[in-house]
């Protein structure tokens, strides 16, 4: 039997047991085992981890560990090298609706099994958002975070801070039910759509050409400007 000793940084300590808390956590192996396996061991999504040093030298979630190792593992550090298009897991369909409010590009269904999650990921570049550990342990992912906070709009910020999308966002211009761009349609080509008020006070509209919903800069638009400054 062999023993290491991992330290976590940061907010991968979020992840640990509460009786694992201290700041240094022994683990006991047999045979080969990488710096990934034995953090996901003890509950840490390889996503989540960036820099990995063994006693004190730079090494990786591949490196093989050794008896007595010490091994500091930090988190990734906030922002965003990849495009900023997410896939999010079941059950996230409001902050699939406030990221798209935002402007970012997120694929969401409710009825997603994890076979189809891992073919998007394979075929798409995306960022996996979930609060399933043992999906962001999946090999097939290798950006995606593990939410925190079961408030959507707390989800959000978690999001936003992440990666660090502030400078990304460009609110207004995605439809929120169905993730497709937005474009400009004249009042009159939807005017028979429109309730009397809307008529009256608005003259500018986007439409979805997808599901055809219908955008106007009305309460929706307050909503999301309130929601922007909330979060910025
Ligand atoms: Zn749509």
């Amino acid at each position: 039997m062999s023993t290491a000793y991992f330290s976590f940084l940061g907010r991968l300590n979020d992840f640990l047991r509460r009786d694992q808390q201290d700041p240094i956590v022994t683990v006991q192996f047999r045979e080969r085992q990488s710096v990934k396996h034995l953090a996901e061991s003890l509950g840490v999504p390889h996503p989540e981890i960036g820099q990995v040093q063994v006693n004190g030298q730079e090494g990786s979630l591949h490196t093989i560990t050794q008896d007595q190792d010490q091994v500091e593992v930090h988190p990734v550090p906030n922002g965003c090298p990849v495009e900023a298009r997410f896939l999010l897991d079941n059950h996230l369909g409001r902050l699939a609706a406030y990221l798209r409010m935002l402007g970012f590009d997120c694929l969401y269904e409710n009825d997603y099994d994890d076979a189809e999650m891992a073919e998007i990921l394979q075929q798409e570049e995306r960022i996996l958002l979930s609060r399933d550990r043992r999906l962001l342990m999946r090999k097939v992912v290798t950006q995606g975070y593990c939410l925190r906070s079961l408030d959507s709009k707390e989800q959000l910020i978690e999001v936003v801070r992440r990666f660090d999308l502030r400078e990304r966002i460009i609110p207004f211009h995605r439809c929120v039910r169905c993730n497709h761009p937005l474009e400009p349609v004249s009042k009159e080509a939807v005017l028979d759509r429109l309730e009397p008020l809307t008529k009256q006070y608005f003259d500018e509209f986007q439409i979805c050409p997808a599901c055809k919903q219908i955008y106007w800069k009305g309460s929706h638009y307050d909503k999301m400007q309130k929601l922007v400054e909330e979060i910025t």
